[in-house]
C-alpha cells in the first residue's frame, strides 16, 4: 500500500481507490466495478465530498424505515463490502436483520469470496466498542447476524436468469430492502413487487435513485457510518418526498460553481 500523508486533500478517495484495486486483484470485483466506481466519484466531487443536508435526511428516513420493517435485509455488491462492509454490519446488528450478498454478475467464486471478507468484517466489528447508546452483549449480537447468498433458494419475480436469483430468508422475503449501488432494473423489480427499496446512489438521475423509496444520494462509505449513528437513535417514518430530495442534490451540483 502507497502512504497517503494525513493532510493530502484527496485522502479518503484515494484510500477508497487503494481498497478497491486491492480487491480487484483478489478477484472479489466485476470487471465493471472500477467504472461504476469512476463514475460514482465524479458525482461525489460536484457534490464536494461530505453528505449533503437532503442525504442527512434520507439516511435518518432510513433508518427509520429499517426499525420499522417486518423482514428488513441489506444486500450488498462487492463495492459496497469492500468499501462499507464493517459499517453496514454494525447495522444489521442494531436492526437485526441478515445481510445477502447479491451480485448482478454472480458467480459462485465472487460470492464466496465476499462472504468470507464479511465475515471476517463481522469477526473484527463483534471485537470493537459498541455504538455509542447500545445496552446489552454487542459481541453476541453482531456474531448473529446472518450472512446470506452462498445458496439461493429465492428469486426475484420480473428478472431472468442468474439476475433473478436470491434467498428465500433474505430478499425474498423481505418488505423493506436497503440496496446501496443497486442497478436500476433490479430496484424497478424489488418496487414492483410491492417491497420498500431505500438506496445509495451518489447519481441523482440514476434508474435506481429515481425508482426508489428513499433516496441517499451520498457516498457509500460516508452514508453507512451515518446510518449507524442515525440507527441507534431512529425516529418514525414520514410521508417521504424522493423526488424533493433527489432535486436538492441536482441543485447542490449545479451550484458547485461555488465551490471555487
Ligand atoms: P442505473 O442502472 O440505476 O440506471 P447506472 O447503470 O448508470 O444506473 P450502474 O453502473 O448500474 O449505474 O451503478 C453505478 C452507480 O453507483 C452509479 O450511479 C454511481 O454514481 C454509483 N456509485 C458508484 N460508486 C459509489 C459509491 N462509492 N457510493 C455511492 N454511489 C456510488
Ligand atoms: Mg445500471
Amino acid at each position: 500500500m502507497v502512504e497517503i500523508p494525513d493532510g493530502h486533500p484527496r485522502k479518503a478517495s484515494l484510500m477508497a481507490r487503494q481498497r478497491m484495486v486491492e480487491a480487484a486483484r483478489m478477484g472479489l470485483l466485476a470487471e465493471s466495478a472500477m467504472i461504476a466506481h469512476g463514475r460514482g466519484e465524479a458525482y461525489d466531487y460536484l457534490l464536494g465530498e461530505r453528505t449533503i443536508e437532503s442525504a442527512s435526511r434520507a439516511i435518518s428516513e432510513t433508518a427509520a424505515r429499517l426499525h420499522e420493517a417486518q423482514n428488513p435485509v441489506i444486500s450488498v455488491n462487492g463495492n459496497t463490502v469492500v468499501l462499507a462492509g464493517k459499517d453496514l454490519v454494525r447495522l444489521a446488528a442494531i436492526i437485526g436483520c441478515p445481510i445477502e450478498v447479491n451480485l448482478y454478475y454472480r458467480t459462485d467464486e465472487r460470492i464466496g469470496g465476499l462472504l468470507s471478507l464479511l465475515g471476517e468484517q463481522r469477526e473484527e466489528v463483534a471485537s470493537d466498542f459498541a455504538p455509542s447508546g447500545w445496552v446489552g452483549d454487542w459481541r453476541n449480537r453482531v456474531l448473529s447476524v446472518p450472512l446470506l447468498g452462498s445458496e439461493p433458494d429465492g428469486s426475484i419475480s420480473g428478472l431472468e436468469g442468474p439476475r433473478s436469483l436470491c434467498c428465500s430468508d433474505g430478499i425474498e422475503r423481505a418488505d423493506v430492502v436497503l440496496v446501496p449501488l443497486e442497478d436500476g432494473d433490479r430496484c424497478e423489480a424489488l418496487i414492483s413487487l410491492g417491497k420498500q427499496v431505500l438506496v445509495i446512489d451518489l447519481n441523482p438521475l440514476s434508474r435506481t435513485a429515481r425508482n426508489a423509496t428513499v433516496t441517499i444520494v451520498d457516498e457509500v462509505s460516508r452514508a453507512a457510518s451515518e446510518l449507524v449513528k442515525s440507527a441507534s437513535e431512529a425516529g418514525s417514518p414520514t410521508e417521504w418526498d424522493n423526488e424533493l430530495c433527489l432535486r436538492e442534490a441536482l441543485s447542490v451540483i449545479s451550484d458547485a460553481g461555488s465551490l471555487i
